[in-house]
């Protein structure tokens, strides 16, 4: 046997997951918007809930934050039952849940300062903390500032520094880059990376776009109330097998049968055809030189987490394109 030596920081037994959620569900009369998920989040992980509207992203979040109960399976945060130690299960939690959270007629610190009073914080501890979230968040200046006269950006750094003040170690937040701006979203993102590595925090989010479960070291693939898939983008990417051919035409169902008798599968997402299985360039160029007036453009890429998606439902993430 090969003796591997262990590293000095190697914890003798695994940490605890900071969150565990086995078998949840959650019915709402006849709707199933939670069907039995099962998932451990480690402590300090970052992970995207991913999935189009109604897949049950905020369900699971709610239940997580002691909002709404299971109606089966049980959730811990920290190994705290999210049902029976609901109070206690708060102050582990951050929260941004999707409604806005913030008085707009009152100042950035009058918001802070209420939240802290929920919290049990008061006196000089508080206003210490109401300090340091300020100046952590570039607010300074605008602490006087009422709610309403920032900009969407401002808000949503208020949002996360209001949720920090008792200095819970898991945030749950729920799709908190609506209605930013390209430049906003990043400054969101740039400054949550930054957070998590000054504090190792847990961090839980809810998202329908792409681009935000990149940046998540996992994520989580809800479809109808289902985990369909679960790992790392990169990972989940792989599984696709290589590259993805996307085929632009006029006439897509038209076309479609033609292709397929070319010996290849295709499958509509929205206006656009699909060539399903390993493709790559020859495939593209048989295309292009069997329906040369047909084809408006063909897209060779790399798979995304949208395309790993439609691999397991044969939907896309936005409403907007249905399949
Ligand atoms: P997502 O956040 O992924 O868009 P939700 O968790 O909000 O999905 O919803 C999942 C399903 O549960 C949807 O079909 C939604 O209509 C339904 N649902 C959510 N909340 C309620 C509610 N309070 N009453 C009835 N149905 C609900
Ligand atoms: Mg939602």
């Amino acid at each position: 046997m090969i003796a591997v030596p262990v590293p000095h920081d190697f914890p003798a037994t695994p940490p605890a997951p900071a969150i565990r959620v086995e078998g949840l569900e959650r019915r709402f009369g006849e709707r199933q918007a939670l069907a039995g998920v099962s998932l451990d989040i480690a402590a300090g992980e970052r992970l995207a809930l991913l999935g189009p509207n109604g897949s049950g992203k905020s369900t699971l979040l709610r239940i997580l934050g002691t909002l709404l109960r299971p109606s089966g399976g049980r959730a811990e945060i920290a190994g705290l039952d999210v049902e029976r130690d609901a109070a206690a299960v708060r102050h582990h939690l951050g929260t941004v849940f999707q409604s806005p959270s913030l008085d707009g007629k009152l100042s950035v610190r009058e918001n802070l300062d209420i939240q802290g009073h929920l919290y049990g914080l008061k006196g000089r501890p508080l206003r210490e903390r109401i300090a340091e979230v300020l100046e952590r968040f570039g607010l300074a200046e605008r602490a006087a500032d009422r709610v309403e006269t920032l900009s969407g950006g401002m808000k949503r750094r208020v949002e996360l520094g209001k949720i920090l003040l008792h200095r819970p170690g898991i945030l749950l937040l729920d799709e908190p880059s609506t209605g930013l701006d390209p430049a906003a979203r990043l400054d969101f993102w740039t400054t949550l990376l930054a957070l998590q590595q000054e504090r190792g925090l847990t961090i839980v989010v809810a998202t329908h776009l792409m681009d935000e479960a990149d940046r998540c070291q996992r994520a989580a693939l809800l479809d109808q109330g289902r985990l369909i898939a679960l790992g790392a983008p990169e990972e989940l990417k792989a599984s696709i097998g290589g590259p993805v051919l996307d085929v632009e035409t006029s006439d897509p169902d038209r076309l479609a049968p033609r292709i397929q008798a070319l010996g290849l599968r295709t499958r509509r997402i929205g206006g656009v055809l699909r060539i399903e299985g390993a493709a790559g360039i020859e495939t593209a160029q048989r295309l292009q030189h069997a329906f040369p007036r047909e084809i408006l453009a063909l897209r060779l890429g790399q798979p995304t987490l949208e395309d790993v998606f439609v691999a397991l439902t044969g939907k896309t993430l936005s409403p907007k394109e249905p399949a």
